[in-house]
């Protein structure tokens, strides 16, 4: 039976969001366009939105099979799965395994050190700020999370790391750092939004060239070819 699809709730950079017949289930469609740098920078990578949908899907299927709750319900087609409608904790979780990106930038590390045992950062969501990197005495006086949630979140993002490097490492990639969503349904704290190469940074692991929108960032060309080569490595 195909799937009504309701109007569209959000748009996002990378994505949409309809709803469905169900009040508890929305569709995420995946869109090509990029943006960098607080959207600042502004492109398309070709076939994005089909890479990021499969590889999600995978990663979700991983996760839910580890035990961590997520979002993810069915992928319907090449851009869109149907996922559970939460409400969005406003908060950027970052996990890192290894020095890389803003973290090498405000703390004068170097690029390529491992961090052990896995470090995490919180973003506070907000555009209009910059997405600023907040502790979690700042989120208790926002009141972005109750301090319960927020241990909560911290214990599954590490969960899903143990579980996630080691299936790049397989693949030969590191996954140098990732950001993840969480969102409640109700009244449960579950994964949400994507994992892909939008939100990771992966590295070869014998050339140690990244793998993901850094290549956009960073204008390093061959983006959709990396982008195609994770979906192979991840789903292929
Ligand atoms: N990230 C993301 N969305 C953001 C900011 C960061 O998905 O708005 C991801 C990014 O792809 C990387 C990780 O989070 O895998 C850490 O990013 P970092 O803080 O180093 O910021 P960046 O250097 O990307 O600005």
């Amino acid at each position: 039976m195909a799937l009504m699809k309701g109007a569209m709730l959000y748009e996002g950079k990378a994505k949409k969001i309809f709803e469905t017949a169900d009040q508890g289930q929305v569709i995420q469609y995946f869109k090509d366009d990029a943006t960098a740098f607080n959207a600042q920078k502004k492109g398309t990578i070709v076939e994005k939105g089909v890479v990021n949908n499969k590889v999600s899907e995978k990663l979700f299927r991983l996760l839910e099979a580890g035990g961590v709750p997520t979002h993810f319900v069915e992928r319907l087609n090449d851009r869109e799965m149907l996922t559970k409608k939460v409400t969005i904790v406003p908060i950027e979780v970052v996990v890192r395994n290894v020095v890389a990106g803003s973290l090498a930038k405000r703390l004068g590390l170097k690029e390529g050190v491992a961090i052990a045992p896995p470090l995490i950062e919180f973003y506070y969501k907000n555009d209009a700020l910059g997405d600023p990197l907040v502790t979690e005495e700042h989120i208790r006086l926002m009141n972005l999370a109750e301090p319960a949630t927020l241990a909560q979140i911290k214990d599954l993002a590490l969960r899903i790391d143990k579980l996630l490097v080691p299936f790049f490492q397989e693949r030969q990639m590191i996954l140098v750092d990732f950001k993840l969503e969480f969102g409640r349904h109700k009244g449960r704290v579950i994964l949400a939004d994507e994992i892909s190469p939008d939100t990771c940074r992966f590295w070869d692991q014998k050339t140690k060239e990244s793998m993901d929108k850094d290549r956009f960032r960073k204008d390093l060309g061959k983006i959709e070819e990396a982008y195609q080569e994770v979906l192979k490595r991840v789903c292929g």
